[in-house]
């Protein structure tokens, strides 16, 4: 499997055609799978198993069929405990607390559902004229009503770095405001607007950390709508071992060792963090100390 599909979130094997087949959709729905959400929450049975809506009056969105088809239901316009009981469920619970107990499909899928809920959740509006929005293409576009503008689900990209120092002996890891002391981890950022994604890389390092990089090479992406995002993974070599920590966001910045790192604990083991450090921990250090 390649390593990109082994990262958590990623991989959906859902079919996501016949969003269209309005006829397909209503008989697929009689007999298909809904998954309840409240408030980004999955709704889960005692086991912590997601349970299965019956048919339901609400408005689904169709995430696609594995043999039959799978949706997914918003419960989020009641309060927490009418929705467990309509849903006949036993809790509301974020999907990476679920994460260790749930199966690799099962962890895309619940993921994609929470994606797609949330952005239908806040695009009940259009951003144009403040009209009110409808759902077409099985919940994957909303329109307008007043103005007929379509809006599409957004997603939004995120950098994440593993940054060696020029003996590429070490990696810089940091301390972010309000993290627990010892909790250190990789640098990463949103991508603005008139960046490209090595662009994004190169200014989040030297604003934050005061470190400057030359080159910065793809390492792979992860799904990972909690809400919106696409975190896209990078290595990078700083040009001097200097680092002039921005406060505004980082409580401190400094280069790990291997052994150094391997006595931290890995607090994101769903995170394409956890691999970008894992891979880098993996491979010898080239040259002699
Ligand atoms: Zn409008």
């Amino acid at each position: 499997m390649p390593t990109d599909v082994t990262l958590p979130y990623n991989g959906l094997s859902l079919d996501r055609g016949r969003r269209a087949d309005a006829e397909w959709l209503a008989s697929a729905l009689t007999d298909g799978r809904v998954l309840g959400f409240w408030q980004d929450k999955c709704l889960v049975g005692a086991d912590q198993r997601p349970v299965s809506l019956d048919v339901t009056q609400r408005e689904v969105v169709f995430l696609g069929a594995d043999g039959r088809g799978v949706f997914a239901a918003d419960l989020s316009d009641v309060d927490m405990d009418t929705a467990i009981g309509e849903a006949h469920a036993d809790a509301a619970m974020d999907i990476r607390v679920l994460f260790p107990g749930l199966e690799r499909q099962e962890a895309a899928t619940l993921a994609y559902a929470r994606g797609m809920l949330h952005w239908a959740r806040n695009q009940r509006f259009c951003g144009a004229c403040g009209g009110r929005t409808g759902a077409e293409q099985a919940g994957h576009i909303r329109r307008c009503q007043d103005c007929g503008k379509l809006h599409f689900p957004r997603i939004e990209p995120a950098v994440i770095m593993l940054v060696e120092d020029p003996g590429r002996r070490r990696c810089l890891l940091a301390r972010h405001r309000g993290a627990a002391a010892g909790a250190y981890s990789t640098l990463a950022g949103f991508v603005e607007i008139g960046e490209s994604l090595e662009d994004a890389v190169r200014r989040e390092l030297g604003e934050e950390a005061g470190v400057r990089v030359d080159e910065v090479a793809y390492q792979a992406s992860q799904a990972w709508p909690f809400p919106s995002g696409l975190m896209v993974g990078f290595r990078a070599v700083a040009a001097t071992d200097e680092i002039a920590v921005d406060h505004d966001e980082l409580v401190e910045a400094r280069w790990f060792t291997r052994d150094e790192v391997r006595t931290l604990s890995d607090g994101r083991r769903d995170s394409i963090e956890s691999f970008l450090v894992g891979t880098w921990l993996a491979e010898e250090q080239p040259g002699a100390e």
